[in-house]
C-alpha cells in the first residue's frame, strides 16, 4: 500500500480524524438505538451508498418473480369468474404489467431511495386495486371471495421486497383502505366481512411489525460491519506508523517500494530519489539531556521533515533510531538535492538547542541523497545503500550538510553498480 507522506503529516492525519469522527458517529448511533430507523445524515448517506445498489438488484429479481406470480393468478380468475376473464387480462397484463415494466427500468437505473421504495408501494397498491375491479365486472357469485388475494401484497412489500419501514407502513395502510373499499363494494354477509377485515388487519399488523424488525436488524448489521471495517483500517494504519514520530515505519517503507516495483511491472519506470537523514551528534544530545528529551527532539525533527514535504506521493519514514528516510516520487537528483538542502536548513532554523555542540549550539542533521530511474530490475536496497554511502560522506565532510555535492555525485554512483544516477 502506498502511504502518502502527508499521510503521516497533515492530510492523512485529516483522514484519520475523519475516520475517527465517523467511528464516533457509528458508536453514538449504535447507542441511540435508531428507533425511528433513520441514521444521522452523513451515516444515512453512507448506508444508502453502500447498500442501495444491491438493494435495487434484489428488488428487480423479486419484481420479475412477483409479476410472474401475479400473471399466474389469471388461472384463478378464469376458474372463479370466467365472465370477467377479458377484464382480468386487461388489468393484469394490459395495465399492471406495463407499469411494472416501467418501474423495472427505473429501478435498474438505481434511482434515489424515495423513488425506489415509493415505486414498490405504488406498484403493489395498483396491483391490489386491480382485483376488486376485476371482481366487480363479474356476475359470478364466487367473485365475492376474490378479495382474499389482496393479503398477498401486504406480505410481498413487507417481507419479500422488504420495502423500508416508513414506506411499508404507508403501503400497508393504503392496502388496508383498498381492502375496506373492496369489501364495502362486494356482495357478502356483513358478519363474514367483519371477520375478513379483522384477519386482514391482523396480518397487516404482524407484517408491519416484521418490517420494522427486519429493517432495524439490517441497519444494526450494517453498523456493526462498518465498525469492524473502521477498526481494522485503524489497526492497519497504526501497524504502519512509527509511534514516536507518527512517520511511516519500516513496514510502510517496504510497502512503498513494493508499490513502486508493482507499477514498474506495467512498464512504468519512474525517476525516484531517496534522502537518508541522520541527526548529528545525537548520542551526545541524549547523554547530556536524557533519553526523554532525545525523544522530544526526534519528534520535532520528524515534524520539520514532514512539513517540508511537497505532498502528493512523497513519503517519509523513521528508518532507524535517529535516522529518517524520505522517498521523493518522480524526482531527479538535482531537485532532490534542493529539497534535501531545504530540509537541512529548516532543521537548523528550528533552532532546537543542543548543549553538547559548540558553535551555533543547535540540533542539525546530515543528508545522503540518491536518485535513479527505478525500473523492474531495480533493487530498493541498492538505492538505500547509495544514499547511505552519501550520508557517511556528509558525516565525514563535517556534518550538517547534504551529500553528494554535484562534483562528487559520480563517485558515489560508481560504488553501487547496477544503479544509474541520472545526471541532471
Ligand atoms: P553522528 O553525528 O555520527 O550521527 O553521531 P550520533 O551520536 O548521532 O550517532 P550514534 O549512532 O553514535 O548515536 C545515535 C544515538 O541515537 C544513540 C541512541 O542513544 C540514540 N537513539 C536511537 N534511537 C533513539 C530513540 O528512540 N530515542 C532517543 N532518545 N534516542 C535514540
Ligand atoms: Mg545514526
Ligand atoms: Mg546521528
Amino acid at each position: 500500500m502506498l502511504i502518502p507522506l502527508e499521510g503521516f503529516g497533515k492530510t492523512v492525519l485529516n483522514t484519520v480524524h475523519v475516520t475517527d469522527s465517523l467511528a464516533g458517529l457509528v458508536e453514538a448511533t449504535l447507542r441511540s438505538g435508531f428507533r425511528l430507523l433513520r441514521f444521522p445524515a452523513e451515516l444515512e448517506a453512507r448506508f444508502e451508498r453502500d447498500t442501495g445498489p444491491a438493494r435495487s438488484r434484489s428488488l428487480l429479481v423479486w419484481m420479475i418473480a412477483g409479476m410472474v406470480i401475479y400473471s399466474g393468478f389469471l388461472l384463478s380468475d378464469l376458474l372463479l369468474m370466467p365472465d370477467a376473464f377479458a377484464i382480468a387480462l386487461l388489468m393484469r397484463l394490459g395495465l399492471v404489467g406495463p407499469v411494472a415494466l416501467a418501474f423495472l427500468v427505473i429501478i435498474a437505473r438505481k434511482p434515489p431511495p424515495f423513488v425506489r421504495e415509493g415505486s414498490q408501494v405504488l406498484l403493489s397498491a395498483l396491483a391490489a386495486a386491480a382485483l376488486p375491479v376485476i371482481a366487480a365486472s363479474s356476475t359470478d357469485p364466487l367473485s365475492a371471495v376474490a378479495h382474499h388475494g389482496q393479503v398477498l401484497f401486504v406480505i410481498y412489500i413487507t417481507m419479500i421486497q422488504r420495502v423500508r419501514f416508513w414506506y411499508a407502513l404507508a403501503g400497508v395502510l393504503i392496502m388496508q383502505l383498498i381492502y375496506l373499499v373492496t369489501l364495502a363494494g362486494a356482495d357478502g354477509v356483513f358478519r363474514a366481512q367483519i371477520s375478513y377485515l379483522m384477519v386482514f388487519a391482523g396480518v397487516a399488523t404482524f407484517a408491519v411489525v416484521a418490517a420494522y424488525n427486519l429493517e432495524h436488524e439490517a441497519r444494526l448489521t450494517y453498523l456493526m460491519r462498518l465498525r469492524e471495517t473502521l477498526r481494522s483500517s485503524e489497526l492497519e494504519h497504526i501497524s504502519r506508523q512509527d509511534p514516536l514520530t507518527g512517520l511511516g515505519n519500516r513496514r510502510a517503507l517496504d510497502d512503498r517500494f513494493a508499490e513502486q516495483a508493482a507499477s514498474c511491472k506495467w512498464g512504468d519506470a519512474q525517476q525516484l530519489a531517496l534522502l537518508i537523514v541522520d541527526i548529528d551528534h545525537f548520542k551526545a544530545y541524549n547523554d547530556t539531556l536524557g533519553h526523554q528529551a532525545g525523544d522530544v527532539c526526534l519528534k520535532r525533527v520528524a515534524g520539520v521533515i514532514a512539513s517540508e514535504l511537497r505532498g502528493g506521493s512523497d513519503t517519509a519514514y523513521r528508518f532507524g533510531g535517529e535516522e529518517f528516510l524520505v522517498v521523493l516520487a518522480d524526482t531527479e537528483r538535482r531537485q532532490a538535492l534542493r529539497i534535501a538542502e531545504r530540509m537541512r536548513a529548516a532543521i537548523e532554523t528550528a533552532a532546537i538547542p543542543h548543549p553538547a555542540i559548540l558553535g551555533n549550539g543547535v540540533v542539525t542533521a546530515s543528508f545522503g541523497v540518491a536518485a535513479t530511474v527505478f525500473n523492474e530490475r531495480s533493487d530498493p536496497a541498492d538505492l538505500i545503500a547509495m544514499a547511505d554511502a552519501a550520508l557517511y560522506a556528509a558525516k565525514r565532510d563535517g556534518r550538517n550538510r547534504v551529500w553528494p555535492r554535484p562534483a562528487t555525485a559520480a563517485s558515489i554512483t560508481k560504488r553501487v553498480p547496477g544503479l544509474a544516477v541520472r545526471a541532471s
